[in-house]
């Protein structure tokens, strides 16, 4: 059963992919619902129609699914407080502004767009902060009827208390004072009849009661104003969490150039949804121990509020990829071949009639570098094709000469044709070349360097006994001979 007190909610604007820090949010809000023994709720705050992106919300529905966050309640699973679309609660927003407008809490503005952007650039010029004169504040009752039936248009703005101060709670920082001088009177209804997030999302996490909030901490700067309206309509208000704002490496904001920023570009390049929730949980989050790797599940059961901070986090991509290394280990390499075959197949190196056993070898002998599943064709390419091509310079060992090393591999090429196909295991091999070597007193890299470039091309690559294993016997001396004409 559900402790039905507890309610969660993530509530992302279908402006585009699902931002890095939005799915952290999304994230911490699942954690902390589960861990509580709640529910989680999806949201769709659509009330910036001109910043809307059509496909929006499928492509955030897929990703969520995608990494396992799942939903109690939203717009595609149902529940008691739908619904769940603001676009669909137009009505019970016009309630509740009619209701502040009762109380006084709220107030017509009629002012022209032309007339805000003039006094915009005189606070500018004045270097004074943003904020609306409160021109229309003051209005009679009977200028404003008045002006309506002309059909001016009109927002409505919140009333902010004049000279006092407003006293928030956050879980992580505790009290914040604000001074109401510094706070906007905030447009809360759009002449459109549309309302703002600051409207919408006060009156729906009442509506769908929201016991705890966690949003990213560019929302501070609302907070006192959220309060004063949940003062207003006198309704207590949930716990709030304001998450630390996640910085690059080098302590800047996430840019989108930079391509560290939308979940889609991180699944793009085959980061898998273990890495991202893991990577995702730390940041901003301590475990109590130094335990570093997590699954959902695990997550599930140990996420706290008193692991939360408030310093920034850090993204640190090359700890995603240490975390993605480490999940694409954990895979059987059945599982790692259906996720990588699209990768392989959009370079051309794979079709329907490449054989399986053989894909899954390169796995095997490739994953212990396979950071992103889109490194995989740049990593294996030329154990898919034998047509690659590679400076001779490079068979070449400390100070042989390009002779020696051709010496070299004809009497390696002899050993390994002596090879039984029986006992081709990547052990059995090394055990018999290193053997042969031994016995010869010949030095390893003399023969083991030339025979591994020239069975892969490559300054790197796995080792040349692996390589011999995946490729076989007769492509392997194949190999060998043609690098040693
Ligand atoms: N719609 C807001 C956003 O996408 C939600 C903020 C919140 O969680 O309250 O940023």
């Amino acid at each position: 059963m559900k402790n039905k007190d507890i309610r969660l909610r993530f509530a992302p604007s279908p402006t585009g992919f699902l931002h890095i820090g939005n799915m952290r949010s999304a994230l911490f809000g699942y954690l902390l619902s589960q861990s509580l023994g709640g529910s989680f709720i999806l949201r769709i705050e659509d009330t910036d129609q001109k910043r809307e992106v059509e496909g929006a919300v499928d492509s955030l529905l897929d990703v969520l699914d995608w990494v396992g966050i799942k939903f109690d309640e939203g717009p595609h699973v149902g529940g008691d407080y739908g619904p769940y679309i603001q676009s669909q609660r137009l009505d019970i927003y016009q309630k509740y502004t009619q209701e502040l407008l009762d109380k006084g809490q709220a107030y017509h503005c009629f002012c022209s767009s032309e007339r805000l952007e003039e006094m915009r650039q005189k606070q500018a010029a004045e270097k004074k902060p943003p904020k609306y004169d409160e021109y229309c504040r003051h209005l009679s009752r009977e200028a404003v009827e008045e002006k309506i039936k002309q059909g001016e248009s009109y927002v409505i703005r919140q009333k902010i208390p004049s000279n006092s101060c407003v006293e928030v709670y956050d879980e992580l920082r505790g009290k914040i004072v604000f001074n109401t001088r510094d706070l906007d009177d905030q447009v809360l209804m759009k002449s459109n009849g549309v309302p703002t997030y600051q409207l919408a999302s006060v009156v729906d996490d009442h509506l769908m009661k929201i016991s705890h909030v966690t949003r990213g901490d560019e929302w501070l700067a609302s907070f006192p104003k959220n309060i004063l309206l949940y003062q207003s309509f006198g309704w207590a208000s949930p716990k709030f969490i304001h998450l630390p704002l996640i910085l690059n490496k080098g302590g800047g904001k996430l840019s989108k150039r930079q391509g560290d920023v939308f979940v889609e570009d991180y699944r793009r390049k085959g980061y898998l949804p273990e890495a991202i929730i893991n990577f995702c949980a730390l940041l901003g989050w301590r475990p109590q121990d130094e335990q570093e790797l997590f699954t959902l599940d695990e997550l599930k059961e140990k996420f706290s509020i008193e692991g939360l901070g408030v310093s920034p986090a850090v993204l640190d991509l090359e700890k995603l990829d240490y975390l993605n290394g480490y999940y694409i280990r954990q895979k059987s390499l059945e599982g790692l071949r259906k996720l990588c075959y699209p990768y392989l197949s959009q370079e051309g190196l794979v079709n329907n009639e490449t054989d399986k056993d053989f894909i899954e070898k390169v796995l095997l002998i490739s994953r212990e570098r396979l950071k992103r599943l889109e490194d995989i064709a740049s990593l294996s390419f030329y154990l898919f094709r034998d047509d690659f091509v590679y400076e001779e310079e490079l068979l070449i060992w400390k100070d042989l000469s390009l002779d020696q090393v051709k010496n070299n591999l004809k009497e390696i090429y002899q050993v390994i044709d002596s090879i039984n196909e029986n006992a081709w295991q990547i052990e059995s091999l090394e055990k018999k070349i290193l053997s042969y070597l031994k016995d010869k007193g010949y030095k390893n890299g003399d023969f083991l360097w030339p025979l591994r470039v020239a069975l892969s091309g490559q300054k790197n690559s796995p080792s040349p006994f692996e390589l011999l294993w995946a490729l076989g016997k007769e492509r392997s001396l194949k190999r060998i001979e043609r690098a040693m004409i």
